[in-house]
């Protein structure tokens, strides 16, 4: 630990900006950091600076432990009305009898097979189809926790919720506090 100490001590000193040296110092004594440093973390910190403070913080609080969940996924669908270039998972909506597109009941049964399973979460993330819309996702999830209240759900990418909740004339912060009181429903990023 303590050649860790003077090694990430070592690449505070050297930094050659006054700010991120500054930050670096706070994160070395264990200071919470502000948004605004955040940002400038973000904005001017290299890779390999931002990296080694972040590393240094983890292997402090966790050493070498590394944590990990035990999941399962349920895609309910991969038809999009969007088309982003990077995306290789979707099928476009003119070629849709080339997906899949999963009713309640179809995505019920996939967290029923899990049923005595040792598993700790379900992973939920698709394509944008307008019959997935704030209802669907509000029963689905009132569904699962019904009948696995213990289980956790991480579901729906920032694309999802902006759809849904757009089509449903609700801000994002409206989304997120109706969210909240009702079911653990967490942002989620997939790689697509
Ligand atoms: S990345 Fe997501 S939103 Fe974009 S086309 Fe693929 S499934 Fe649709």
């Amino acid at each position: 630990m303590e050649n860790n100490d003077s090694f990430i001590q070592n690449i505070v000193a050297k930094e050659p900006n006054p700010a991120l040296q500054e930050i670096g110092q706070k994160v070395l004594h264990s200071q919470r950091i502000l948004p605004s440093e955040g940002l400038i973390l973000f904005e001017q910190g290299s890779l390999s600076y931002v990296g080694a403070l972040a590393n240094w913080i983890a292997t402090k609080m966790h050493d070498h432990k590394v944590y990990f969940n035990r999941n399962f996924h349920i895609e309910p669908t991969n038809v999009c009305l969007y088309s982003c270039t990077f995306c290789s998972y979707s099928r476009l909506i003119k070629k849709r009898s080339d997906g899949w597109e999963y009713t309640m009941d179809q995505m019920m049964d996939i967290v029923k097979s899990y049923d005595g399973k040792d598993v700790t979460e379900v992973h939920i993330v698709g394509g944008v189809l307008p019959q997935y819309d704030l209802k669907f996702y509000t029963e689905f999830f009132q569904q699962i926790k019904k009948h696995r209240p213990e289980l956790h759900i991480k579901a729906l990418t920032p694309v999802e919720y902006h759809y849904i909740f757009k089509k449903a004339g609700v801000s994002y912060e409206e989304g997120n506090e109706n969210d909240q009181r009702k079911w653990c429903w967490i942002l989620a990023w997939r790689w697509c």
